[in-house]
């Protein structure tokens, strides 16, 4: 059984916030997703405050209100695994040079809506949204799906990639364009050893 000490060991190697979402499921590249630290709405939470979209004191709130609601918990995790699958639907296609469906797109913008519905607007050297004052059960899904969008809107999409050894993906934020895997100590270490591996064999057999 998945533990949440399983979703603080997850790597955070996608560069946005809803790339980091997504990789939250893992297994081979092109294939189906074979393990899932998003367990439950714990989890969810663990996740949340791990990866920054939440602060402690906003986890420590949340984790209350699910204990008092559980069944509202309930369906806001399985509201978190829609998204999920969506943002998939969005980002995925990207990385092969296509354009997600009209139909997900709709979705990420009613999901935007409501939360910017939710979200205030706070000084800093720039405005920027933020959910402080959200107590919805909801409120992990926010600035998740507000990355999405300020990905979508504001990056540079040929740069929205796949790693080559899983199914992460990745916003290679590389000088030079050229990252090719979710992290170099186990994707990139993975294939550097496939290629040793191979040249040696070829050379035995010569
Ligand atoms: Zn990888």
């Amino acid at each position: 059984m998945e533990t949440v000490g399983d979703v603080t060991r997850m790597r955070l190697v996608g560069g946005n916030l809803a790339l980091d979402f997504i990789n939250t499921r893992t297994g081979p590249p092109g294939g189906p997703p074979d393990d899932d630290v998003l367990t439950g709405y714990p989890e969810l939470v663990a996740w949340g405050g791990y990866a920054g979209a939440l602060t402690e004191t906003e986890a420590a709130a949340l984790r209350r209100l699910s204990r008092a609601d559980p069944r509202g918990a309930h369906a806001a995790f399985a509201r978190a695994l829609r998204t999920r699958d969506y943002l998939d639907e969005v980002f995925r296609p990207l990385t092969a040079g296509q354009d997600p469906s009209a139909a997900v797109l709709a979705r990420l913008r009613d999901d935007e809506a409501d939360a910017l519905g939710h979200a205030h607007l706070e000084p800093g050297s720039t405005f920027g949204w933020a959910w402080r004052d959200d107590h919805t059960l909801v409120r992990p899904l926010r600035p998740v799906v507000h990355a999405a969008v300020q990905l979508l809107t504001t990056g540079a999409l040929d740069r929205i990639k796949r790693c080559g050894g899983c199914r992460f993906i990745f916003n290679d934020e590389s000088k030079n364009r050229s990252r090719r895997w979710c992290s170099m100590d186990d994707c990139g270490t993975a294939e550097k050893i496939r290629r040793y591996v191979a040249a040696r064999r070829t050379r035995a057999t010569r």
